[in-house]
């Protein structure tokens, strides 16, 4: 199982995440930041449990990030 974990308000919308790892992240047209997809907010820090199909992406995503705020575990 791959837990993977964005502290959102820290987004400055680069889009690298969306672009390396689309299954995950998606561009929001209404604020510019990411949306981990079908992720639960807990104060600021977005929250997904998934397969580990997407790992080689996801971590590719986290390398990507300008800002750090992205993490990912295999669990
Ligand atoms: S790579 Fe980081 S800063 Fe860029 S859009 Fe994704 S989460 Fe935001």
């Amino acid at each position: 199982m791959l837990v993977v974990t964005l502290q959102r308000d820290k987004c400055i919308g680069c889009n690298y995440c969306a672009e390396l790892c689309p299954e995950l992240f998606r561009m929001s047209k209404k604020d510019g930041k990411t949306v981990l997809l079908k992720s639960r907010d807990r104060k600021g820090f977005h929250t997904i449990n998934t397969n580990e199909i997407h790992t080689y992406e996801a971590e590719q995503a986290k390398k990507a990030c300008p800002v750090n705020i992205i993490s990912v575990k295999t669990v």
